[in-house]
């Protein structure tokens, strides 16, 4: 892409007749920002002494050329990092429709705990006298999230769904190879996250797809005629990812373990069900949930992850060390696999240490300020207003399983687009002109033109009111083929229409000083 002299991709004041367009770059108050080393003008934001160390003390070492760091007075780079900031679209700044992302409120209360000296300060080598505090804290942590599923183990070092995925995976293969058997194949549905074929085949596993019903639920039927002796698991979501319950899920759950293979679930969405339903009830060996979705801990740019993993009976006694042990002289980290309790067969390690301490003093603040009722009504209240968007727009978006109620996700396809000229891409980018994250694009893929909103329950009914009705307008005006705000969306937006494509096939991920700026320096 081609920049100006700004720094704004060329085309940028395409919507501004010329008379307007603006001097500067800027536009309102939203400010053009460069990189800090584009900016920099030789300033320093603070004066030196100016000492005077004989060249016999140096030693030699004195610098010969310039170091290349940017200098800006103390203001200059005070507002560079809060114009940077501003750029960062975040739940805090707005309604995140993400589906599958689950972007729900951080409460303050979370962060406020997280930063408690006892915890915020706290080192993962600290002698483990020391850290009494906070290995209960853990514990706590762990009864909640067992209590929850119905499960009697959890590991909680994996630090993301992914890696939650992977060791369940990982504990999978080493239950079924002390079993002395070799099953190598795992079924996974078509409408699955990428994350479960891509862990699946991480783990060594060669993946098996099973296809979709058109009520958007897997074909309970097909998995079955799958299952053999060379089927070590089944990688499950429940509510699935088109946002409905696998109705099924006990009868598969036995057909699984008839066969000899493993149930496990993908817990993402456990934030439709936690306090409704018990997944250990339901059959389930191991399943991770996402902290950072279900119980509220910032993710993406906002902070690293956790994905602890409940285990079934069947797999508990391969969960990885560290091992958290409570007797009389209080709560011990179990580092090393010779030191484990009796039974206990630990598969390895997935890190170093013993998880996101940070991450889980906001889950369990999260827990304990709601409580058991509250982490119902949350599920309730997530699952009430996708059920209300998709009431709300179904007449006017398409929504391909639109005769009955969703879980905590509305899903919509672009059909109702078709024949008007507006694009998929279109209509989502329309909607950052009216100050909205577009919801999940084109997943599941089951879907066609899939656009996949989750509200969560952390928006009022005037904040979704407020979302439906922009949505509507758009939709109405699509289909109406009054095309002027969609071609070329966004037209409000610090940048036009991104070539996305060419972002993920030629990313440019370093920057590199102009040579001829360098050279008249
Ligand atoms: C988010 C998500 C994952 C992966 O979780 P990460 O923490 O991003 O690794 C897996 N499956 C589903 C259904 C998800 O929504």
């Amino acid at each position: 892409m081609s920049m100006n002299n700004q720094g704004r991709p060329s085309g940028s004041g395409e919507a501004f007749p010329a008379s307007i367009a603006t001097i500067s770059g800027d536009r309102g108050l939203d400010h053009e920002e460069g990189l800090i080393f584009e900016l920099g003008h030789g300033a320093t934001g603070v004066d030196l002494p100016d000492v005077q160390i004989s060249e016999s003390r140096l030693g030699g070492a004195r610098r010969s050329g310039a170091i290349g760091l940017p200098g800006l007075s103390e203001p200059e780079v005070i507002r560079h990092y809060v114009r940077l900031s501003r750029k960062n679209y975040a739940i805090d700044s707005g309604l995140y429709p993400l589906g599958s992302c689950t972007m729900k409120h951080n409460p303050r209360l979370n962060e406020k705990m997280a930063r408690l000296p006892g915890f915020g300060d706290l080192h993962p080598l600290a002698p483990q006298s020391t850290t009494q505090g906070a290995l209960e804290a853990i514990s706590q942590l762990m009864n909640w999230l067992t209590t929850l599923t119905g499960m009697p183990a959890v590991a909680m070092s994996p630090k993301a769904g992914a890696h939650g995925e992977l060791c369940g995976l990982l504990a999978i293969r080493t239950a079924i190879q002390a079993r002395g058997e070799d099953r190598k194949r795992i079924l996974v549905p078509e409408s699955a996250h990428g994350t479960n074929p891509a862990t699946a085949a991480f783990a060594g596993f060669t993946v098996d797809e099973v296809p979709a019903l058109s009520n958007g639920r897997v074909d309970a039927e097909a998995l079955k005629a799958k299952l053999g002796p060379d089927v070590a698991a089944i990688m499950l979501t429940n509510p699935n990812t088109c946002g409905l319950f696998e109705g099924e899920i006990v009868d598969i759950a036995k057909a699984v373990h008839e066969a000899g293979a493993y149930f496990y679930c993908d817990g993402a969405n456990f934030n439709a069900i936690a306090g409704k339903v018990r997944p250990g009830d339901l059959g389930i060996d191991a399943m991770h949930i996402n902290l950072h979705k279900t119980f509220s801990t910032p993710h993406g740019g906002g902070g690293p992850g956790a994905g602890p993993v409940v285990l079934s009976d069947r797999l508990a006694a391969y969960a990885p060390i560290p091992l958290l042990v409570a007797d009389k002289n209080g709560f011990r980290l179990i580092e090393d696999a010779a030191d484990a309790p009796k039974g206990a067969k630990p598969f390895g390690r997935m890190c170093a240490f013993h998880g996101q301490m940070g991450m889980f003093t906001r889950a369990l603040t999260y827990m304990l300020s709601h409580g058991r009722d509250g982490v119902r009504q949350a599920s309730e209240d997530a699952v009430l207003s996708a059920n209300y968007i998709l009431a709300s727009l179904k007449d006017v978006m398409s929504a391909p399983f639109g005769d009955g109620p969703c879980m905590h996700e509305a899903l919509f396809d672009d059909s109702f687009l078709d024949g008007t000229g507006v694009t998929t891409l279109d209509f989502a980018k329309a909607m950052i002109d009216e100050g909205y994250h577009p919801m999940t694009m084109y997943f599941p893929l089951v879907v066609h033109g899939a656009m996949l909103i989750e509200p969560t329950e952390s928006e009022s009914k005037h904040s979704l009111d407020r979302f439906i009705h922009v949505l509507r307008t758009l939709a109405t005006e699509a289909r109406e083929k009054k095309t002027e705000r969609f071609a070329g969306a966004p037209h409000l937006a610090p940048r036009r229409r991104l070539d996305e494509t060419a972002a993920a096939r030629k990313p440019v991920l370093r920057w590199k000083p102009d040579p001829l700026k360098a050279a008249a320096e």
